[in-house]
């Protein structure tokens, strides 16, 4: 067989860096990735024939664990009908109405990835109101288009600066990029800025700089902040989308956005990504409106059944409870055993996700998880592993609950948290 090891050196000679997705590559927790060959439930299985119980759940979309048996059935039914056409197909509108009614809006269009959800929904939000500047929030990530890779400048009004080689200036300077959870930072932008922004657009539960939660009245002053300068408010609900209930956090939480992009679990493991909203907003897509966007693929018949087949199965066994009580216990007693152990670390959750902190304070945004011990998160990470837990690789990132753990799982992540936590002291 070969090993992990193998497949890397392989991987590098014709694979930049030997991964498709740079945080695969271990490169914050240092080490050989992993090369997976299956999973099953909630666990995988590596090439070095090592079975590891999963807490990454291929960052999200997994929240029925791998391979479930009735998301496997709608994808071999699909495909044995055939895997793209190109053409409209019934099953994509019958996705789109389950979209709506589940997610409380009015229409939706499909795409392949969360990076073209939010994409598009910028694109529609400058088609529609004749501006160009947006806010998006210092640590939220809204995949890899161009717009969306700018990082905070030097001050709050200047605009942003790139966070990528290879993205104009120009593009970031479009873009101000205030802290999450500072509602004056974005009063300050709109009371300067307001006739020139199009878009407000946030992680609602930010969950790319680990787990930060809004703080009271964040999400509401936002609303509020979009009203007032007539720009377009836009949930990135790509890992909150039916992960912390049968339906989108807006609902949960009661605020409405003008559009939402939705990704990860509604294509059940395969590639999907939506952008919906009020259909004031929306009309404005080619071919009704002026703003284009297209794909060979979007609506794919097979990635489309494997969506409808996790949201029905979500819908007729909700497992939110099950998940949130799981996840509790895992930060709870994580937490007590860091103490014990005079580690420095504290466990954010919120529903099925979680996010061990290596700080002694909470962390509520980018600044704040910035401070964190990233070489002990990186100890611990390896020390995990060793014991058969895999988490997500990096300080800044969410690990996530799944739908196929099961309390003995979380026993087996407490005891293998124990003896990681004592080694790293
Ligand atoms: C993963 C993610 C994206 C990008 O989705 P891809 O399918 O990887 O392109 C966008 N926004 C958020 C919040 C995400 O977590």
């Amino acid at each position: 067989m070969t090993s992990n090891t193998e497949w890397f050196e392989r991987a590098k000679r014709v694979i930049p860096g030997g991964v498709n997705s740079p945080v695969r590559a271990f490169n914050a927790v240092g080490g050989d990735p992993l090369y997976v060959v299956s999973g099953a439930g909630a666990r995988i299985r590596t090439s070095d024939g090592e079975e590891l119980l999963d807490f990454c759940g291929s960052w999200g979309p997994l929240i029925l664990g791998h391979s479930h048996p009735e998301v496997i059935a709608a994808i071999q039914e699909a495909a044995a009908a055939g895997t793209s056409f190109g053409i409209n197909t019934p099953r994509e509108v019958e996705f789109a109405e389950l979209l709506c009614e589940l997610a409380g809006i009015e229409k939706v269009r499909l795409v392949n990835s969360g990076t073209e959800a939010t994409m598009t929904a910028v694109r529609l939000a400058r088609g529609a109101t004749g501006r160009s500047k947006i806010i998006k929030f210092a640590g939220c990530y809204h995949g890899h288009s161009d717009g969306l890779l700018v990082a905070a400048g030097s001050g709050l009004m200047t605009g942003g600066v790139t966070s990528s080689s290879g993205v104009s200036p120009a593009v970031a300077a479009e873009v101000f990029v205030p802290p999450f959870n500072d509602l004056e930072a974005v009063n300050a932008i709109v009371a300067a800025h307001g006739d020139e922004l199009a878009a407000i657009i946030l992680e609602p539960i930010a969950a790319n700089m680990g787990l930060v939660m809004p703080e009271e009245g964040f999400l509401e002053g936002l609303r509020t902040a979009a009203d007032r300068c007539g720009a377009v408010f836009i949930f990135d609900e790509v890992i909150t989308g039916f992960r912390l209930g049968p339906t989108t956090y807006a609902r949960q939480c009661g605020i409405s956005p003008d559009l939402v992009c939705l990704g990860k679990i509604i294509g059940g493991g395969l590639p999907i990504g939506a952008v919906g909203g009020r259909a004031t907003v929306m009309d404005h897509l080619a071919p009704l409106g002026e703003v284009y966007q297209a794909g060979t693929l979007s609506g794919n018949p097979v990635a489309v059944a494997a969506g409808l087949a996790t949201l029905k199965r979500l819908q007729s066994e909700p497992p939110y409870g099950r998940m949130a009580t799981m996840a509790k216990r895992l930060a709870s007693e994580t937490n007590a055993l860091a103490a014990a152990a005079g580690v420095a670390l504290n466990v954010a959750v919120s529903g099925s996700l979680f996010t061990p902190f290596f700080s002694d304070r909470p962390v509520g945004n980018y600044n704040d998880a910035k401070q964190c011990d990233t070489a002990r998160h990186a100890a611990f990470f390896h020390a995990m592993l060793r014991a058969g837990i895999y988490l997500p690789p990096s300080q800044f990132e969410v690990g996530f609950v799944s739908a196929a753990h099961m309390e003995a799982d979380i026993d087996q992540f407490i005891a293998a948290a124990k003896v990681a936590l004592e080694e790293i002291v």
